[in-house]
């Protein structure tokens, strides 16, 4: 039988993929992610990032950056560290790039053999060969400019050829690539079918939303799924979570989304 291009998960089978405590689980067995973002003009985005992170599953998360403070104080359980992330002690998943500006730690963390999720000003020059060497995987989230700037081509280009942007990335970086958008595309170097995500609304559409999609995803990589499955649990929550969450109260922030996503666990497990 021929391979299908495309699917779409539904609720049972994000049960299925989603992390649950079993009871000889420990914090470290859950999964540990570690979230580099945040800058003094962004620390929000640490924030939100973190708050995916938390709200994952992993069994912990690790902050590293310059918005400590900003993150303790929202997120007391957050382990923080002033860096560098390889001195962060034990990770088995890293997010890095949301608000980051200019500040380091986006080299450090392609070079450590974990899985490592880029979004925002982690894809910023990033260049197919960071990506391409590394051992563990490596998921790349970019919305429609991010990609376009990662191929060298409009966005427009992007906006009319999203299945081919999605594959292009993933060929090109050899890496998994979540598509951002109206409907986010998941695809996998190794051609497995790209899986269209079922639960999106224009709701999501509000600053900060994809850095609790980057926090979320990562501690699912963290818990250790495979990167093609992180992405698409992940997108398929945080699209869940903005749904419920504006069935009750519009508009929706990117914190309503976040706060809403233990809501969209236990709606779909
Ligand atoms: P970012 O651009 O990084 O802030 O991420 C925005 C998030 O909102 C991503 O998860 C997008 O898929 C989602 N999003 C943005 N616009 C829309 C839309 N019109 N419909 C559905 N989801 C959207
Ligand atoms: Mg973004």
């Amino acid at each position: 039988p021929s391979v299908p291009d495309m699917e779409a998960l539904q609720h049972e089978d994000v049960a299925r993929l989603l992390p649950v405590p079993f009871a000889s689980s420990d914090k470290y067995r859950r999964g540990v992610v570690g979230v580099v973002a945040g800058s003094a003009r962004y620390p929000g985005a640490a924030v939100l990032a973190v708050a995916g992170a938390l709200r994952g599953g992993a069994g912990a998360v690790r902050y590293v950056g310059p918005a400590t403070d900003a993150v303790l104080a929202r997120f007391p359980e957050t382990l923080v560290h002033p860096g560098p992330p390889e001195k962060a002690g034990r990770v088995q998943a890293w997010v890095a790039g949301p608000g980051l500006g200019d500040e380091p730690g986006v080299a450090e963390v392609l070079a450590s053999d974990v899985p490592v999720l880029l979004d925002a000003d982690g894809l910023r020059d990033l260049s197919p060969e960071a990506v391409r060497g590394r051992a563990a995987p490596t998921l790349l989230t970019p919305h429609a400019g991010e990609a376009a700037a990662l191929l060298g081509v409009e966005r427009a280009e992007v906006e009319a050829h999203r299945l081919w942007a999605v594959r292009e990335l993933t060929a090109r970086f050899g890496a998994t690539v979540l598509l951002k958008g109206s409907t986010t595309l998941v695809a996998d170097p190794d051609g497995a079918p790209v899986r269209a995500n079922p639960t999106g609304t224009p709701w999501l559409a509000t600053a900060g939303s994809g850095d609790v999609l980057s926090g979320l995803a990562g501690s699912l990589l963290a818990a250790g799924l495979p990167a093609r499955d992180a992405a698409s649990a992940a997108a398929y929550l945080h699209g869940l979570a903005a749904r419920l969450t504006s069935a009750t109260a519009t508009p929706v922030t990117a914190t309503d989304v976040a706060a809403t996503l233990p809501r969209a666990w236990s709606d779909v497990t």
